[in-house]
């Protein structure tokens, strides 16, 4: 079968590197991938959301199979559009349509989702022009620290956490007056949850679903969690705190009711979910769903998967996953970014990167990269994830790091604490 993987970070190098492994795989494309991408499949110069090209590009290479990695063309409706082409509707696709995607599109839409089939989240309230003095009234209700969050996509920075209430207030006021522009006009005031954080990642074909391996990630540029947000500098999988117990009850009441929640509501969801999460005393409660696989949680989830992932995929965009089971190995596995200089403010691009082919153990998966003649360059704030297994998580962090150090770029920096708070970790 030959497949085409919409996107250009390490989650995409990732799901074609584990693609390729499948004895279904003919020919994999990439639009418009990286130059890791470029090494194992075919690059083809597509913008993510330009639609009409995606499509031509399809029926041109006698694609069966489209995996969509990043959120925005989903949420501008990718799905929608191949059901709705007369050529394209029977292509396969990996990817919810635009009502699922605002499980991840729309704070308010997500929210009332969970609350509506049960499924344990914050309390909220969401609060328009129309009534900020509500607003205003719930933070006095609530306890600090107070959680300010824009209804729309705002690149991850969307959120806002403040133990002062005046600074909530005034939040509350940017937000409403477009601090994050129409993705603001609605804003949810959350409760704070308490707790550890770790995100569970889901396959399913509307009906049926299978569990993929679980995830912490670090989203902060700084050791120890410190400085602003990024798209992820890290990720360990598995995460010792996600114990059977727990994971039994993610299952009975996070995504057994969330799936059942789709079916009712008539949503066309063929894809993965991704659920953030809090885990209090062993008790899980959501805190959003994006509906695409993470990165950089991908590169540690996929490689710990044993069983045949393209089979899956196939099996649920043929809205057949009940016969599907999945394996997963034993090892831990680790990936560690490697971020341009300034990420993530402004970076360079373009410069010169060498030591790849040092590389012999563990994957660097590309992110930021890109073909330059005979070179290969710097083409983005996240650059590279090394990914590595081992059966210890000293090991894989051990060989992540050591395949870092092979490689070079002016100005190449990642955090050196990744994992560090799992290792001694006890129930
Ligand atoms: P992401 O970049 O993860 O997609 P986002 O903009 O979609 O971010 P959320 O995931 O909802 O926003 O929130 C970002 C982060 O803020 C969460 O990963 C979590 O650490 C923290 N957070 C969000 N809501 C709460 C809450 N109710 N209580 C405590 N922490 C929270």
């Amino acid at each position: 079968m030959n497949v085409l993987v919409i996107g250009s970070g390490g989650r995409e190098h990732t799901l074609i590197w584990k693609i390729k492994q499948s004895a279904l795989c003919d020919t994999v494309y990439a639009a418009p991938g990286n130059a890791g991408t470029a090494d194992i499949a075919t690059n083809l110069d597509l913008g993510v959301n330009d639609f009409e090209q995606i499509g031509q590009a399809v029926l041109d290479n006698n694609i069966e199979l489209v995996i969509v990695g990043p959120e925005e063309p989903l949420v501008k409706g990718i799905r929608n559009y191949f059901a709705s082409t007369d050529t394209l509707k029977d292509i396969l696709l990996v990817g919810p349509d635009e009502t699922g995607a605002r499980l991840e599109g729309s704070k308010d839409f997500s929210k009332d989702f969970m609350q509506r089939h049960g499924v344990p989240t914050a309390g909220s309230k969401t609060i328009t022009k129309d009534n900020i003095a509500e607003g205003k009234a719930f933070l006095k209700q609530v306890e600090a620290p107070y959680v300010l969050k824009a209804d729309g996509l705002a690149a991850g920075k969307g959120v806002i956490i403040t133990e002062d209430i005046q600074e909530a207030e005034d939040t509350l006021d940017e937000m409403l007056a477009g601090k994050f522009g129409d993705a603001s006009s609605k804003v949810l005031i959350e409760e704070y949850l308490h707790g550890i954080e770790l995100s569970v990642f889901v396959l399913t074909d509307g009906k049926d679903y299978l569990i993929l391996p679980e995830a912490k990630d670090y989203k902060r540029i700084g050791e120890g969690d410190t400085g602003p947000n990024t798209g992820g500098m890290g990720a360990v999988s598995p995460v010792p705190f996600a114990d059977a117990a727990f994971m039994k009850n993610v299952e009975e009441k996070v995504i057994i009711p969330t799936v059942k929640g789709l079916e009712k509501d008539n949503i066309d969801y063929v894809g993965f979910i991704f659920i953030g999460l809090m885990n209090k005393d062993s008790e899980p409660s959501v805190i959003e769903y994006n509906v695409r696989m993470g990165d950089p949680e991908t590169e540690v989830v996929l490689p710990r998967i044993k069983s045949d992932l393209l089979q899956h995929l196939i099996a649920a965009a043929k809205k057949d996953l009940k016969s599907e089971t999945i394996e997963v190995g034993p090892e831990t596995a680790t990936t560690v970014v490697a971020v341009s200089a300034g990420y993530p403010g402004s970076y360079p691009k373009g410069l010169p990167m060498t030591g790849f082919e040092e590389v012999s153990e563990g994957i660097v998966f590309h992110a930021g990269t890109k073909q330059d003649g005979q070179t290969i360059v710097t083409n983005g704030g996240r650059v590279l994830a090394s990914t590595a297994l081992a059966s210890s998580i000293q090991g894989a962090l051990d060989l992540s790091y050591a395949n870092l150090k092979k490689i070079t770029w002016e100005g190449m920096t990642y955090r050196k604490d990744i994992g560090q708070d799992l290792l001694n970790y006890k129930s």
